[in-house]
């Protein structure tokens, strides 16, 4: 990064990520900011109602009145060079407030951090979580290379090794940084971190990738299809469970997947519930269009191990020079992508695993296998049920699913369901590439 042009005051922007899956905020001077003061800017109720499209849902609940405050996270403030930006890129995760700071109804991070509350209350456990994020740079001028190429890699030099940096002088952990199957697609992932805190740094993640992007001339996007016949773009959000001093509770050699009793009912949990989490985890027209059979993402409510087309994959335990594979061991929800923002996807997935928790359930079986290919019976019986193939689908489940809907207030609810059917609306009917490609252009 250049160093600060004479006359510019360093900016610090307040930022949530909302129910569209957009970060948004206001920036004040970083002169201004001092952190313990709970110095907080001004938001917007209604705000809340923005559609992708920049068209805020009419009807909503909120209208022209009301008044919100940005309180920020002091202990998640992101402040990083990213080469070729003027100024550093200076964000503190915000919760959304009432004015006398409490958290307000509709604020995401609100939401994440009171389920993991709830978890650590009932359980004592916390989670270990990591994004990991698909994303393709579209417009660059280049030849076509093949898949998992280190020439498809070393097209984008530098911008690999300055994508690593940014992050980790973000503090976000980059691990590693991989061309992927898709055209022009990439993956980086980072380290497992404190579920709040990597739902943060999934926010740095999304948008250094932008801005990095930007900078370099082209354009990155995280759409879950850029195209209606291209492959799509995941977000996969590995979890695991820690005991009260660190320990890992998740893995349990005697049990089937080496999944522990109470990674078993978390489990089980998420699967009842999760024909109504894809309408909040994978939550646009075009998320559909990725979440089909042999898509490698998801498209039944299926435990499976080692397989990439489960909606929850058991992940490999590397053996190779390792003691204790309870480290490492973690599951991959994969439904979700980046028009859901991570505080909320990652809140109604705890939510729903907590339930599964508290109500004891039994460990789902685990298949292996092709549910679209064996018959109906055979699939209710191993407990598979194809997810919602549309929006509008997803948007039913989750009405009829009073377990999800009781996670929200009311008032969020029909924020939330208000926009998403405006969303819809403004999409219009047709799939299609000129779709993805709008889809593209925003996320
Ligand atoms: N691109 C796939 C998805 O949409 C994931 C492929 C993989 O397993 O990395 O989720
Ligand atoms: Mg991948």
């Amino acid at each position: 990064m250049s160093e600060l042009p004479p006359n510019h005051e360093q900016l610090v922007t307040f930022v949530t990520t909302d129910y569209a899956g957009i970060t948004r905020g206001r920036s004040l001077a970083a002169s201004a900011y001092k952190p313990r003061q709970m110095k907080s800017l001004g938001w917007v109720p209604a705000n809340m109602s923005l559609t992708p499209f920049d068209l805020i849902a009419d009807p909503n609940p909120w209208g022209s009145a009301g008044d919100l405050r940005l309180l920020p996270d002091d202990t998640a403030r992101y402040c990083f060079g990213i080469e070729g930006s003027e100024t550093a890129l200076d964000i503190v995760m915000s919760d959304i407030t009432e004015l006398d700071g409490t958290a307000w109804t509709c604020c995401p991070r609100s939401f994440l951090k009171q389920a993991l509350a709830d978890l650590k209350a009932e359980t004592g456990m916390t989670l270990a979580v990591s994004f990991e994020h698909e994303f393709q740079i579209l417009d660059a001028p280049w030849q076509q290379a093949p898949a998992f190429s280190l020439q498809a890699l070393r097209r984008t030099d530098p911008f690999g090794p300055m994508l690593m940096a940014a992050l980790r002088d973000a503090g976000a952990e980059p691990e590693v940084f991989i061309a992927e199957y898709g055209q022009d697609q990439f993956e980086i992932t980072l380290a497992p971190a404190d579920a709040l805190a990597a739902a943060d740094r999934a926010v740095v993640l999304r948008e250094t990738v932008r801005e990095l992007s930007r900078n370099m001339g082209w354009r990155s996007s995280f759409a879950p299809k850029t195209a209606v016949g291209g492959v799509g773009n995941g977000v996969h959000i590995h979890f695991s469970f820690r005991g009260p001093r660190g320990e890992p509770l998740l893995y349990d050699a005697s049990q089937p997947g080496a999944v522990s009793a109470a990674g078993g009912s978390f489990v089980a949990g998420i699967l009842r519930h999760l024909p109504a989490l894809t309408a909040i985890t994978a939550p646009s027209p075009v998320s559909y269009l990725r979440l089909q059979p042999h898509h490698w993402s998801s498209s039944y409510t299926w435990f499976g191990e080692r397989d990439r087309e489960a909606s929850l994959r058991i992940c490999p335990v590397n053996r190779i020079g390792k003691s204790d594979p309870a480290k490492a061991f973690n599951i991959e929800y994969r439904p979700c992508d980046a028009t859901a923002g991570p505080h909320l996807a990652l809140g109604v997935m705890v939510r729903a695993g907590l339930e599964g928790l508290r109500q004891k359930l039994e460990p789902p079986p685990l298949f292996s296998g092709d549910p679209a290919a064996i018959p109906e019976a055979e699939r209710k019986a191993m407990g598979l049920h194809r997810l919602p193939q549309s929006l509008d689908e997803a948007l039913k489940a989750l009405g009829a699913d009073t377990t999800v809907t009781s996670w929200f207030s009311p008032i969020a609810l029909e924020t939330y369901i208000g926009m998403k059917r405006m969303e819809m609306k403004l999409a219009g009917d047709k799939l299609d590439d000129a779709l993805c490609r709008r889809y593209a252009e925003i996320y």
